[in-house]
């Protein structure tokens, strides 16, 4: 099946005073299939976020290719995305702001079937009622306001919203990332349970690795702008292959203190650095535990290492992979 979202060599400068340019996002390829999750992790100011607003549409994209469902969206209109509205939908990180507090729930979560003109008045309020309660809400909570909801329950409103016209993709930003722990784990069961079911896909972008461990099929890691490494999940995690995904996963909490003792933690130094002035070479050098001479001035390009759909953005890894020339 092709896939529904291909995204190749995007591309997202912007102008900051006195003739700057924030390196955003810097010639990220990726796709995502029918019905399948994709991880996009990385540190704040990595760029995933931009990656997805550039999907959305939320911002234009310097330069690449963006193709949804068979339709290329780099640079269509409002007026041309409209119909497209209704297949894409978002989750923003925080429940407390992405929700207007003069809307009732029942008004918030019926807006997009009025918008798009799905369904209004009564069939709208029972395709609200019937969201509501497969988000784990009461029906009648469609008579409350966002400020007499927890965190918890925003997110769960925040859900049915992108939910109900049952789009082809989401966007998570983040989704759970402002919630208090006891209840992250519970929002993220229901999109696990939601997404199996309804079967969206689903770009999930998160700093946290430990977070798309069980949701997502393929994960790619972003670091400064650029993807460093991608892959099935269960590679990623069992045989991660860049130096900056190996620390990203020695710094996520495992919940059997054992796996813990086979990973050794890598503690980076420093933060990543600005978007205005990349780092030369490999954008990870100036962190990076093991880097070599030619780190600092080639960039490494993203080669399949372990499997074709396992590519890498490493000298020393890529180097080992290539067979030695007979002498
Ligand atoms: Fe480290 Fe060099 Fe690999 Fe970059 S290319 S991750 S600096 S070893
Ligand atoms: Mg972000």
């Amino acid at each position: 099946m092709p896939d529904l979202l291909t995204v190749t060599d995007l591309v997202k400068h912007y102008p900051s005073g006195r003739g700057r340019t924030v390196h955003a996002v810097d010639g990220v390829s990726l796709s995502i299939g029918p019905g399948e999750v994709l991880g996009l992790v990385g540190e704040s100011g990595s760029g995933k976020s931009t990656v997805g607003k550039c999907i959305l549409r939320l911002t234009e994209p310097t330069s690449g290719r963006i193709v949804f469902d068979g339709t290329d969206i780099t640079h269509l209109s409002r007026r041309g995305m409209r119909p497209l509205r209704r297949d894409v939908h978002i989750v923003f990180q925080d429940p407390y702001s992405s929700l207007n507090p003069r809307f009732s729930i029942g008004q918030i979560v019926a807006e997009p079937l009025r918008q798009h003109g799905i369904a209004s008045g009564r069939a709208a309020t029972e395709k609200v009622c019937e969201m509501l309660e497969r988000v784990g809400l009461r029906a009648q909570m469609r008579h409350r306001y966002p400020h007499e909801l927890s965190g918890g329950q925003r997110q769960r409103v925040g859900l049915a919203r992108a939910l109900v016209c049952e789009p082809k993709l989401v966007v998570a930003d983040e989704p759970v990332s402002a919630l208090d722990v006891s209840v992250q784990a519970s929002v993220l069961n229901l999109l696990t349970d939601l997404q199996r079911d309804m079967g969206f896909s689903c770009l999930f972008i998160t700093h946290d690795l430990s977070v798309v461990e069980f949701l997502a099929d393929r994960i790619a890691v972003m670091y400064l702008g650029t993807v460093v490494e991608s892959g099935p999940r269960e590679q990623i995690f069992t045989d991660p292959q860049h130096p900056y995904t190996k620390a990203l996963l020695s710094a996520a909490p495992v919940p059997d203190p054992a796996a813990q003792r086979g990973r050794r933690r890598v503690v980076l130094s420093g933060d990543v650095p600005s978007p205005l002035t990349p780092p030369s070479g490999c954008r990870f050098h100036t962190r990076c535990p093991v880097a070599i001479d030619r780190c600092a001035t080639v960039v490494p390009s993203l080669t399949p290492v372990r499997a074709p759909e396992h590519p890498v953005a490493c000298h020393l890894v890529t180097e080992d992979s290539v067979p030695t020339l007979a002498q």
